[in-house]
């Protein structure tokens, strides 16, 4: 049994520290407990290792409690020079197999993972040198002939193969936009120009998608210097048409590792004193440096966190002797395997691409996705569109339908500034289909979207009101007046609605046969087609900073909160939000509620308090079931809990919809809207009247027929049929279960 093999399991993080490597410390851990086996932190990486003693310490299920939300890492992370020589890794070798540690998690980088790998492939040969000087006793070694390890990637920089997002790049991301959207306000009341230094020695991502997710106007990146030598007059040129359009602020992202295409530094001072020389702008430079690291995990990150060192300990669980490191990553939101080694090479090949010139492979080795963002960003900030080439000019509106999702104008902006630069006339329809019937369609410019990436809200307007017989033939004639030639709308559940109302008039009302797309946006993410929808990344950050704070206010006593969310009949926000705030209850409307679950909670939660617990935290969907009510529970619980424990209540509400949109929000509504742009263009051409939505699936943009649409939705409730996440459910509820042990 494999269970019966693993004796100890290690935990350790090491090299550069990222937010949520906490979170993955405590997957790891519970998951491990769960199953009967023991865990040892090693404290400051492989430093503790090699040095042994206190530095390698059992944990407890109650040891990784309230850490998810606690940036860095609790168990330390340093160098190690020491475990870089064979002596350091004999001795830690012995401090692992003393302890009959044979399996280890590793967080950290591709230094770090290189080290795992090594000591990996050594470990027979060690143990074999411990045994003969009489360190180790010969069945003591023979009981660990394999070491097995699971990396799981803690960089903020994105740098690594064999996943989609490393630990900590979303939450740097978030740092970095935070720091530019302010900067671009003081930039644009003095007319200044900044120079902002990020993170990313090797590589260019944060950059790259802090830059889109901004609209900073130039990006510099070690994978893709500048084309031409003189690219220093190319950039000012284009900063100098920036302002003569009307732009009051220009901000330049600098990566650490940026150069030109003869390989010399590109340092941000170097780029601030060509501004000043040849634009006569007064310039500054703002190095982000350690505020990139810092701060609490996003819920994106401490969700991947959480579900990879979940997935770590499982594999190392069932793993065979013969078996190889692997690295555990996402791709397109499910979690991948990929051998270690593997990863390490093709990390080392992009480096290894840059620093031979050749940056066409290290582009390549980035995949499509961070090319397809570059040449996006490029476009997008763009002073003024390019010039005409002559091609079919098409007449694209652009709308809202549903209720508030951020990101909304993020996607507009792209779309509107991506049709113009390929020569077509776009539109902005105002205030949903209620605008739409009145005619409240108007031309929009390359200018009437400036600014509009990084703002909450909805500057078109949006509604839930769907189009029903008595407006079919105005809104045919509107489409007629503006000789409109494709339809993007932008929204949730009563755009789908709405496009499926209008192709089915489509007989009745020929100007109807234009092709039409939507774009999934709604905070419920309850959209068929797409895994993710824009202004859910957003919703879900709003909600886990409101129950960090109400955790916090609640220390100080013992205190049941039932949290109230959005989702209607999707339980996303409920399920992610309790995974990141360590929610130990969640009431999804896909399950509902019972007034037996409600019994066994009061009992589950009566027990915990008298055993010593301090917090309770159930978070509930706001459908998740008409009678029992969030002001219901509370109140059974307050009735129920006696003196054991106080019960308050928080119905998060509207705060979930506002605010600016999360970088993730930003790029996915960017890059959507491009797909949906060339989507339109193409279908136009063809004039066959097709109708889509857009969606992420599997990592990819893909595109279903609206006629599709009933299918792909359940008939009882306002959700897509397959919701990838409810797989989540078991972690979530692993890691928040109280200790098994003393239950
Ligand atoms: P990161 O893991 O963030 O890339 P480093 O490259 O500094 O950070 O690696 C962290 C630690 O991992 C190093 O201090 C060293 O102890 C260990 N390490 C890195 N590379 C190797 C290697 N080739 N062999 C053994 N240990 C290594």
């Amino acid at each position: 049994m494999p269970t019966e093999r693993i004796r100890s399991l290690g935990v350790l993080t090491s090299g550069g520290d990222a937010q949520g490597m906490n979170a993955a410390v405590r997957a790891a851990v519970r998951t491990a407990l769960n199953r009967g086996i023991q865990v040892y932190a090693i404290y400051e990486g492989y430093q503790g290792m090699v040095d042994g003693g206190e530095l390698i310490r059992k944990l407890s299920w109650a040891d990784v409690g309230g850490i998810v939300h606690r940036g860095g890492t609790i168990i330390g992370t340093a160098r190690s020079a020491d475990f870089r020589t064979s002596e350091g890794r004999l001795r830690a070798a012995r401090n692992l197999v003393e302890r009959e540690i044979d399996s280890l998690v590793v967080i950290g980088g591709d230094g770090s993972l290189t080290g795992a790998n090594t000591f990996r492939h050594e470990w027979p040969k060690l143990l074999e040198q411990l045994v003969q000087q009489g360190s180790i006793a010969p069945k003591l070694a023979d009981r660990h002939r394999t070491l097995h390890v699971a990396g799981l990637v803690g960089s903020i920089d994105n740098d690594m193969f064999g996943t989609d997002m490393t630990i900590g790049a979303d939450t740097a991301l978030h740092r970095i936009t935070a720091a530019i959207d302010a900067i671009s306000s003081t930039a644009a009341s003095h007319q200044r120009s900044f120079v902002v230094e990020v993170m990313g020695r090797h590589c260019g991502y944060l950059a790259v998608m802090a830059a889109l997710a901004t609209s900073a106007e130039w990006v510099l990146i070690p994978e893709n210097p500048p084309e031409v030598d003189d690219w220093e007059e190319m950039m000012c040129r284009r900063l100098r048409a920036g302002r003569e359009a009307g732009r009051r602020d220009t901000i330049v992202v600098v990566a650490e590792g940026a150069q030109d295409r003869h390989g010399r530094p590109i340092s941000s001072e170097y780029v601030k004193r060509v501004l000043e020389e040849r634009t006569g702008d007064d310039t500054r430079v703002t190095i982000l440096g350690h505020v990139q690291r810092g701060g609490s995990p996003s819920a994106f990150d401490r969700n991947l966190s959480t579900i990879l060192g979940y997935a770590a300990v499982e594999h190392l669980l069932g793993a065979e002797d013969s078996s190889e490191p692997q690295v555990f990553g996402i791709r397109g939101n499910r979690i991948t395997r990929t051998p270690l080694l593997h990863c390490v090479e093709q990390t080392h090949a992009v480096a290894d691409a840059i620093a031979a010139r050749n940056y066409e492979q290290a582009m390549d080795l980035r995949g499509r996705n961070f090319r397809e963002a570059y040449r996006t960003h490029r476009t997008l900030a763009r002073a003024l569109p390019h010039a005409s080439t002559g091609q079919e000019c098409y007449r694209l509106a652009v709308m809202h339908c549903g209720t508030l999702a951020p990101g909304m104008n993020t996607a507009v902006r792209a779309a509107v500034r991506l049709g113009l630069d390929k020569g077509h006339q776009m539109f902005g329809v105002r205030n949903g289909f209620r605008g739409f019937i009145a005619g409240d369609i108007q031309p929009m410019d390359w200018f009437s979207v400036n600014g509009w990436v990084s703002r909450g809200g909805a500057e078109l307007g949006t509604n839930r009101d769907l189009p029903s017989q008595e407006h079919f033939a105005r809104i045919a004639q509107e489409i007629d007046a503006h000789a409109l030639d494709g339809l993007l709308i932008i929204g949730g559940w009563s755009a789908y609605q709405a496009a499926y109302r209008l192709i089915r008039q489509r007989d009745a009302f020929p100007a109807l046969k234009l092709p039409i797309v939507c774009l999934p946006a709604s905070i419920n993410n309850d959209l068929p087609g797409s895994e993710l929808s824009i202004g859910a990344d957003t919703a879900l950050n709003n909600i886990v900073e409101a129950v960090d704070k109400i955790k916090q206010s609640a220390v100080a006593h013992r205190r049941v909160y039932v949290v109230e969310v959005m989702g209607r009949q999707s339980g996303y926000l409920a399920l992610m939000s309790a995974m990141a705030t360590g929610g130990e209850r969640v009431y999804l409307p896909e399950e509902g509620i019972t007034l037996h679950d409600l019994m066994t909670d009061v009992a589950t939660l009566r027990r915990g308090f008298e055993q010593g617990k301090q917090l309770g935290l159930y978070i509930r969907n706001d459908s998740a079931n008409p009678v029992y009510t969030t002001g219901f529970i509370a109140a059974l619980f307050e009735h129920e809990g006696g003196s054991l424990f106080d019960v308050g209540q928080a119905i998060l509400g509207h705060l979930q919809q506002g605010g600016n949109p999360t970088p993730f929000d930003r790029i996915q509504a960017t890059r959507l809207a491009a797909a949906c742009i060339d989507w339109l263009v193409e279908a136009a051409g063809r004039a066959t009247g097709d109708a889509a939505f857009v969606g992420m699936q599997e990592g990819e943009i893909r595109f279903n027929q609206l006629e599709n649409l009933p299918d792909m939705v359940e008939q009882t409730a306002r959700r897509p049929r397959v919701q990838w996440w409810l797989d989540l459910r078991p972690i979530a509820k692993l890691m928040s279960q109280q200790d098994p042990l003393q239950s």
